[in-house]
């Protein structure tokens, strides 16, 4: 019988548990219907904008394509295609008048939680959830993406970008309508801070980017799972949740500033067909997913931007609350031959 393998991320030193010898498969997780968020009024549907802020950013059909906008405090743009509202229940407000860098950061263990946060409403349709959803629409998702990360990451206050999406009630989606967060904070979160340490010095020693690297020895390993012109999607070696999946440009490139439309278009491709994958395989789960990318220019070398895709398959309990180490009962291997097969069907 194998053993259970203790294995380290690619970068951060973080540590999990394979759980070979227990070795469950995606029909181990399929789940009943998951809880729904309360029924009501949905403040994020058409016809309701005025429950929102004013949105910063719209996206409004034009002739064969789109012209961008942004509301008027008592004039809410309709028949919209995405829009994006500030957060009414922000966690980072926005400065009030210019601020300077020495106002927002007190002293090493005290910043003031200064930025921006935004809600992406990523369809008029209720529930046009990625996996369901059309490539156009994606396209637009995607274009909102990187318009909000070009206006955020210029501003001398901001210092990260974080571009996320909580997908189901137990995944923290508290409403249920197609959409995705944007935060921009004064610091650099801690992951994407050590990723960008522990690159650094693997450039400094190899002059290459580790992620190339990495991607190279997945995409012929028993961990790959999709790959088209632009992107691959694999499943990490030291995955910590049973079927998370990464997604990486396969151009070198530290944002998703650097992506060409047909980039966009191969994005939105490839979060499509993994996401639906995901939810025939387990029946629609909860899932997050975040983008690490770099918005600093040093780091254009060394950083490759991503997407990893954590399903909420399991529940982290002692061990993992209080150690940081992670016990995954699904193998990579297993999640990647499940979600590269045609098929959709658990062999
Ligand atoms: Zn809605
Ligand atoms: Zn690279
Ligand atoms: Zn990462």
């Amino acid at each position: 019988m194998a053993l259970n393998e203790l294995r380290k991320d690619y970068l951060l030193d973080r540590w999990v548990v394979i759980a070979t010898e227990r070795g469950r498969r995606p029909t181990d997780f399929v789940r009943q219907k998951g809880q729904q968020a309360k029924a009501g009024v949905c403040p994020l549907c058409p016809g309701n904008e005025h429950m929102t802020p004013p949105a910063v950013l719209v996206y409004l059909r034009s002739g064969g394509g789109v012209k961008k906008d942004k509301d008027k405090e008592e004039n809410r743009r309709k028949n919209w295609l995405i829009r994006v509202v500030p957060n009414l229940y922000p966690a980072f407000s926005i400065p009030k008048d210019r601020i300077s860098r020495r106002q927002i950061v007190k002293n090493e263990n005290l910043c003031l939680a200064m930025g921006h946060h935004e809600i992406l409403v990523e369809s008029p349709v209720h529930d046009e959830h990625p996996a369901n959803a059309g490539i156009p629409q994606l396209v637009h998702v995607v274009n909102g993406y990187v318009d909000r990360l070009r206006e955020l990451s210029a501003k001398s206050y901001v210092r990260y970008v974080s571009i996320f999406r909580n997908h189901g009630i137990e995944a923290g989606a508290s409403l249920s309508h197609a959409h995705s967060q944007i935060i921009a904070t004064p610091d650099v979160p801690r992951i994407v801070k050590e990723e960008l340490i522990a690159s650094k010095a693997y450039w400094k020693k190899n002059k290459r980017c580790i992620f190339c690297d990495v991607m190279k020895k997945e995409r012929v390993g028993p961990r790959f799972i999709l790959e088209n012109a632009e992107f691959m999607a694999f499943a990490p070696y030291a995955s910590i949740n049973p079927m998370e999946f990464w997604i990486f440009p396969r151009r070198h490139q530290t944002s998703l500033l650097e992506m060409s439309a047909n980039e966009v278009r191969m994005l939105a491709e490839t979060m499509k067909m993994s996401l639906s994958k995901l939810k025939t395989l387990v029946n629609d789960p909860p899932y997050n997913y975040g983008f690490h990318i770099a918005i600093s220019k040093e780091a254009t070398d060394y950083y490759h931007w991503h997407l990893e895709v954590y399903p909420r398959l399991a529940t982290w309990a002692g061990f993992e609350k209080s150690t940081g180490t992670y016990i995954n009962t699904m193998t990579p291997e297993t999640a990647a031959e499940s979600l590269r097969a045609n098929d959709n069907k658990d062999k």
